[in-house]
């Protein structure tokens, strides 16, 4: 009875949580996992303005005047993606964050799906993934259905 119980509420809280992350808040996939504090994400950055990725420097620095995040970032170099930055808020032995417990919201976010979005992978020996919410044979058998 008891154990019964819990299983029905924790199904009932899946159903709840995929709800209000595909309906409500618009994602395709969880984060699942934890920080590692490897660091690692910290030195290869790419900035999103807009729907662009940053790609020229001067563009990048009138935006440092808008997020306090940007003030933090260096120039690293260019890919095809654009331009890749590092943290300054880095240590640069430890390679812990200076600021962890005030870090922006956007540290405190990733990964997020908008990281694939804009072609990017996380990085090499990171404790998170991001796993699709409806699963690809749930799509197939949807189609199947229909069809
Ligand atoms: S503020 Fe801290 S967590 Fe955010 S990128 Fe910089 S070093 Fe990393
Ligand atoms: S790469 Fe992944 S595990 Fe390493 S600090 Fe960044 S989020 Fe954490």
């Amino acid at each position: 009875m008891y154990t019964t119980l819990i299983i029905k509420t924790y199904h009932y809280y899946k159903i709840l949580k995929r709800f209000i992350y595909t309906k409500i808040l618009g994602r395709h996939y969880y984060r699942v996992g934890e920080c590692k504090c490897c660091g690692e994400c910290c030195q290869h950055i790419y900035v999103k303005h807009g729907k662009n990725v940053i790609k020229d420097e001067k563009l990048f620095h009138k935006l440092q005047y808008l997020h306090r995040f940007y003030t933090y970032l260096k120039v690293v170099g260019k890919d095809e993606t654009g331009l890749i930055f590092s943290c300054q808020m880095q240590d640069t032995v430890t390679k812990k964050c200076k600021i962890h417990k005030n870090r922006p919201g956007i540290c405190r976010r990733y990964p997020q799906e908008e990281l694939f979005m804009m072609g990017g992978s996380l990085s090499d020996g990171c404790g998170y993934r991001l796993e699709p919410i409806i699963k690809f044979d749930e799509v197939l058998s949807k189609m199947m259905k229909k069809s």
